[in-house]
């Protein structure tokens, strides 16, 4: 059965360097005026008129930033999507075009491609973006993945990591950590089903957390909820390397400190539970985990009515005078611990 199914499969060589282009976008639809001309020409032309132009690029590299091992490549297409939108968001932008070079060795068969385009495909649907180029090569190894995604925001409503000013309010969206504990389950099922093959990982008493890691989102809503409540931030950035090291960056580019508490920072019960389980403090994964791809900005005081009560924002700290330094309140004592980008974990309880 195995056999046969592989065998079905079709080479990368098989198509050639244009049709693979052709067959993979194919059906992907323009959805944004500002697209003029995508993907087939030489470069792609698209325009904003009088809007202030956003241009974000992140590279992946199989054995670096995924594991095919427990990584579906649609999965794996969907998220380098996402993580390219969060900082066109962070912005306070709307992102509205993608770029996707990839380079795969002939390991990967077209279809293992088709499913990479599919997690595209559905992310550029969802979100709204349209795929306007790329490269294709081979690779002697691996597959390494770049996506750049190009946004818009007019110049009054840009917002920058170096905005804060003493007493904001520091707000996150979300909650944290689940993304970190979701790759240590993955990890260690991984390692179970190494030793041996005929282990199947029952991942349901972890799927918010596993679907963190694999499946995230980009907090376009909280975009569009922030314009409708008419609160822009006053800095912004989006968490992708762990709360501690977003906080110490809008510290180093507003000129300000930040006290943050322990008992606000939004964890769900299965990061609670699941840390427990790995003998973790949950609130370390939310400081030095990382890729929760959630929106950590800070407000004007004046600005908390309108906030007060969302579901889906937290407030966890304020900015004060840059030679406060940045810290961490403990919920169970007077004891503050400084926040470093590592080296945290000393604190572990
Ligand atoms: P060139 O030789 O000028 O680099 P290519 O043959 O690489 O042109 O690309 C032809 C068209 O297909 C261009 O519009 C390019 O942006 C697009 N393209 C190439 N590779 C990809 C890809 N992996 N995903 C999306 N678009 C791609
Ligand atoms: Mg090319």
């Amino acid at each position: 059965m195995m056999e046969d199914k592989e065998q079905s499969l079709t080479p990368l060589e098989h198509f050639g360097e244009f049709k693979l282009i052709k067959h993979l976008t194919d059906s992907f639809e323009i959805q944004n005026e500002s697209t003029i001309k995508g993907i087939g020409d030489d470069a792609a032309v698209l325009n904003y008129k009088d809007m202030q132009t956003l241009v974000s690029t992140d590279l992946m590299v199989e054995g670096i930033h995924f594991n095919l091992a427990y990584t579906p490549l649609k999965h794996l297409g969907y998220k380098s999507v996402i993580i390219n939108l969060s900082d066109i968001y962070a912005m306070n932008a709307r992102p509205e075009q993608l770029l996707v070079s990839i380079a795969a060795s002939n390991r990967f068969p077209v279809e293992a491609l088709e499913e990479l385009y599919e997690g595209i495909k559905i992310a550029c649907k969802k979100y709204n973006v349209d795929l306007v180029g790329g490269d294709t090569t081979s690779s002697t190894s691996g597959l390494t993945l770049s996506v750049t995604a190009i946004g818009t925001a007019s110049k009054d409503d840009l917002v920058y990591r170096n905005g804060a000013a003493e007493k904001d309010l520091l707000v996150v969206s979300g909650d944290l950590g689940g993304a970190y504990l979701g790759l240590q389950v993955l990890e260690r099922e991984n390692e179970v089903f190494k030793v041996n093959p005929n282990m199947q990982p029952d991942l349901v008493p972890y799927d918010y957390i596993v679907g963190r890691q694999l499946k995230p989102e980009a907090r376009k809503d909280i975009f569009e909820l922030l314009k409708k409540l008419q609160v822009k931030p006053t800095s912004m950035i989006d968490v992708s390397d762990g709360l501690s090291s977003e906080v110490i960056h809008l510290s180093k580019h507003s000129g300000m400190g930040f006290r943050i508490y322990e008992e606000k920072i939004p964890l769900d019960p299965m990061v609670i539970r699941t840390a427990d389980e790995f003998g973790i403090n949950p609130v370390t994964c939310a400081l030095n985990g990382g890729e929760d791809y959630e929106l950590l900005f800070t407000i004007a005081q004046s600005d908390f009515e309108k906030i007060k009560g969302n579901p889906h924002l937290t407030v966890i700290g304020h900015a004060t005078e840059k030679q406060d330094g940045n810290y961490l309140l403990l919920k169970d004592s007077d004891a503050a611990v400084e926040l470093t980008a590592q080296g945290w974990d000393s604190f572990e309880k």
